[in-house]
């Protein structure tokens, strides 16, 4: 899926849980009109608190595969024992607008990404240390000890993929973490090439005699 010129970007922004990544984003989308999240599908449960539609479109693994079959998928991974998928059109679609994308995906998923659309922009988020890491993963202290220790080897495997990507954010501070994912938008924003497509008739006239 090549991104032409005057198409929003796509940012692929991938973390361990307990990093924060769902909060910047969400605060990323409100402060930021010009950047759309993609609604995964995934087969995993929905968890409380979730609504079909809006943190994913929760579907049955049949259903799943189907889609897989047909090509709907831009990528799709299975983490952790549930499949997880990003739709095609709908990212396709909504770049075609104009509109940048985000996708919260897993470091299987950017590593596809990465491939069909090399000039996509990749993002990290790390929490400050392994302590706080394992502090928000432990959580209430209700879960039992090999929950725990499970959701912890999953942030490391997670980790291990963090140089992969164009760009590292240390949440340790969440106003400087959000700042930061914000300064990455707009920098890309004022590359020359989106520049270009933007403001080609200012540059004309800039550079025209007479
Ligand atoms: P959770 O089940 O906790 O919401 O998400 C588990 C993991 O799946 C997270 O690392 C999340 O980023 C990842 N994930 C969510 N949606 C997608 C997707 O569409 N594709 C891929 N590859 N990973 C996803």
């Amino acid at each position: 899926m090549k991104q032409a010129g005057g198409q929003g970007t796509l940012f692929v922004i991938s973390a361990p849980s307990g990093a924060g990544k769902t909060s910047l984003v969400s605060e990323m989308l409100r402060q930021d009109s010009r950047l759309g999240v993609s609604v995964s599908h995934t087969t995993r449960p929905m968890r409380d608190g979730e609504q079909d539609g809006v943190n994913y479109h929760f579907i049955s693994r049949d259903e799943f595969e189907a889609m897989i079959a047909r090509g709907d998928f831009l990528e799709h991974a299975d983490v952790f024992g549930n499949y997880y998928g990003t739709s095609q059109v709908w990212v396709r679609e909504t770049l075609a607008t104009g509109q940048d994308v985000i996708l919260e995906i897993d470091w299987q998923g950017a590593e596809q990404v990465r491939r069909l659309v090399p000039e996509c922009v990749s993002i990290f988020i790390v929490p400050p240390s392994a302590e706080i890491l394992r502090q928000r993963l432990v959580g209430r202290g209700t879960d039992a000890p090999e929950v725990i220790e499970r959701r912890l080897s999953e942030a490391e495997e997670e980790c291990r993929h963090a140089v992969e990507f164009d760009y590292l954010v240390v949440n340790d501070d969440f106003a400087v973490a959000l700042a930061d994912l914000l300064a990455i938008v707009r920098s890309q924003r004022l590359k020359m090439a989106t520049q270009q497509v933007r403001h080609g008739e200012l540059l004309r006239d800039l550079s025209a005699h007479g």
